[in-house]
């Protein structure tokens, strides 16, 4: 990390102090940056000049390092996320409207800084998940064990499908897990695929297992996701470990809210008493999210000790929007695309967006990823964001190859 931090960095380093500090509502508050007199090391590149001194700086660095034109949002773990460092505005131009003001409070100088939100890039957590993911595999194999196995069942041809399962089985060879991908067509019964699931679990090479959703109408997703065996089901569908999840026993946790997770402990977001707001109740996405965040943080699996809000379809407008303004974290899982928008959002907030939708774009016809969050507004507003693609989708692959490990290592175990 360099000596004098970036802003993005400050930003994580300034919701630390805050957490410490008797004047934490002072310190951070609404994405507001406020740096106190005298300066600590590590604050002082933010520093304005007081009333009646001569301006040293004109920008929130004075950095000029070769990485002077980026920040590096770091946290113990290292390297976040690489986002663009806007253009300093000079002093004498500064606002309280504008895009960087500055104001005074009794021994601490304020300075507010509206940067576009810090980028947390699933890409690069999903990065440093995998050398861990590496090492793990490595060491199983020292000692003298196979590479964990993941199966991968997919069925029918639908291409995100296909995309997803390729995914999968690409991340595994990546990391030294052994993969296979078992196809069915779409017309496949439903007595032939938990033949197929049986025959899986009971393969001792196989470590974990998943069936790829959704599954055509005329097979019953719960009855599938409930024959795969609870040790060997990465992706924690299975009513026991579903159950498990609930009573915040350890589990194989859903890859998605696993990634959520993972991307708010590794980037240092406080959860504990702070609001987060859920769009979205699936039981495979929002609902274990809520469960994650809203549990005790000394159980057996530790929650975030947040206070959480869900919101679903049947939330009116104006109610999603009202409860999205309260909140501290916002995690959009609703397959919406553009439903969270910038007046929604509180300044500072952490938006992590969970929505994938294929949308054609209007003249080249063209499919284009989008989330649930207006990203380009929203981002201007927030003080962490995803992106989509980029964001949490790495990162769920990565926990699938996590469980996948977890399942061979709990095998061993037992
Ligand atoms: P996923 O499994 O990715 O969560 P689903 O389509 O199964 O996706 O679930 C979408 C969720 O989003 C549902 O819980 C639904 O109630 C919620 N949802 C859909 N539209 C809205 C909306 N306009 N506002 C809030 N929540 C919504």
């Amino acid at each position: 990390m360099p000596s004098t931090p970036h802003c993005a960095e400050m930003k994580l380093q300034t919701l630390h102090l805050a957490r410490r500090s008797p004047h934490r509502r002072s310190l951070w508050c609404a994405g507001l940056l406020i740096t106190r007199i005298p300066p600590t090391p590590h604050l002082c590149t933010c520093m304005e000049p007081g009333v009646g001194e001569v301006p040293q700086t004109t920008g929130p660095s004075t950095d000029d390092s070769p990485q002077a034109d980026s920040h590096f949002l770091r946290e113990p773990h290292g390297v976040l996320s690489h986002i663009p460092r806007p253009a300093p505005p000079p002093v004498a131009e500064t606002r309280m409207d504008g895009h960087f003001s500055r104001a005074y409070w009794s021994g601490f100088k304020l300075a507010t800084l509206r940067y576009p939100a810090a980028v947390l890039s699933g890409t690069a957590i999903a990065r440093q998940i995998h050398k861990e993911i590496q090492a793990s595999v490595e060491q199983l194999v020292a000692q003298g064990n196979r590479r964990p196995h993941l199966a991968v069942i997919l069925v029918g041809d639908d291409p995100a499908s296909r995309v997803y399962v390729r995914n999968k089985t690409r991340a595994a060879s990546l990391l030294g897990i052994s993969s296979s991908a078992l196809l069915r067509p779409a017309g496949v019964s439903q007595a032939e695929l938990l033949d197929l699931i049986d025959q899986m679990n009971r393969d001792w090479r196989v470590s974990g297992l998943l069936v790829q959703l959704p599954l055509p109408g005329h097979i019953n997703e719960r009855a599938v996701c409930n024959a795969i065996a609870p040790e060997k089901d990465v992706d924690g569908f299975h009513i026991v470990n579903i159950g498990k999840l609930v009573l915040d026993q350890r589990t194989m946790v859903p890859a998605t809210p696993a990634a959520v997770w993972e991307i708010i402990k590794r980037t240092g977001i406080e959860t504990v008493g702070k609001n987060v707001l859920v769009v979205g109740r699936s039981k495979n996405v929002g609902m274990p999210i809520a469960m994650l965040l809203h549990s005790d943080r000394n159980h057996e699996r530790p929650g975030g000790d947040a206070t959480v809000t869900i919101a679903h379809r049947c939330t009116p407008r104006d109610q999603l929007a009202h409860h999205c303004r309260l909140a501290d974290i916002v995690i959009a899982a609703a397959g919406v695309p553009q439903l969270i928008t910038a007046d929604m959002v509180k300044e500072g907030a952490v938006v992590i967006d969970v929505g994938i939708n294929r949308i054609h774009e209007t003249g080249s016809g063209r499919i284009r990823l989008v989330g649930d969050v207006d990203f380009e507004g929203v981002q201007q507003k927030a003080g962490f964001i995803t992106p989509v693609p980029g964001g949490v989708g790495p990162v769920t692959i990565a926990m699938v190859m996590k469980n996948t490990v977890t399942a061979a290592r709990n095998a061993l175990a037992h």
